[in-house]
């Protein structure tokens, strides 16, 4: 099923995440449906704060849905290592059409638990460190316009203004 993805200032947006507890069919199918959504919406990744779920769960395909072997179910993650640096336009699916470079770290390594509660580590480099780093965010209720710098934020935040007036958000 398809979910309907919340935009910038949804509250549940900017509040962290509940870790998740149980590892049952009700957390399959938000997963399944996650993944549905983030591809119906041609995205790489998904937090499930984005479809008004307050748990640290994300999804992250590279591929959009072109290799099984991409699909990332990422839960209650941490980084536990990161090293240099980035400077690389990003975007989000609860602020469409806004894309501005932010900087993140070049490389992370992160542990988390996969669907079934096992826990793994994996690492990053260049685009899905970045994308690691940007969905592990939203589970802390952290958002992307408040990573870029003060002048990209303000033009973002102009901008999504002009299109809430314009009913265009
Ligand atoms: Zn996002």
């Amino acid at each position: 099923m398809i979910l309907k993805i919340v935009k910038y200032p949804e509250p549940v947006l900017s509040q962290p995440g509940e870790p998740v507890t149980e590892f049952n069919a009700e957390l399959h199918r938000l997963v399944a449906d996650m993944f549905e959504t983030t591809y119906a919406n041609q995205g790489i990744g998904l937090a499930a704060p984005q479809v008004g779920v307050s748990k640290r769960v994300t999804v992250i395909d590279l591929s959009v849905g072109k290799n099984p072997k991409d699909k990332l179910v990422i839960i209650n993650p941490e980084i536990i290592f990161s090293a240099g640096k980035q400077y690389e336009e990003e975007g989000c699916l609860s602020f469409p059409d806004i894309r501005e470079k932010v900087s993140r770290a070049a490389k992370v390594r992160i542990r988390a638990q996969d669907a079934h509660g096992k826990w793994f580590e994996m690492d990053g480099d260049e685009l899905l460190s970045r994308c690691l780093q940007h969905e592990i965010d939203h589970l802390d209720g952290m958002l992307f316009i408040f990573r870029m710098s003060a002048l990209k934020r303000d033009l973002s935040l102009r901008k999504i203004r002009k299109m809430q007036r314009a009913g265009e958000w």
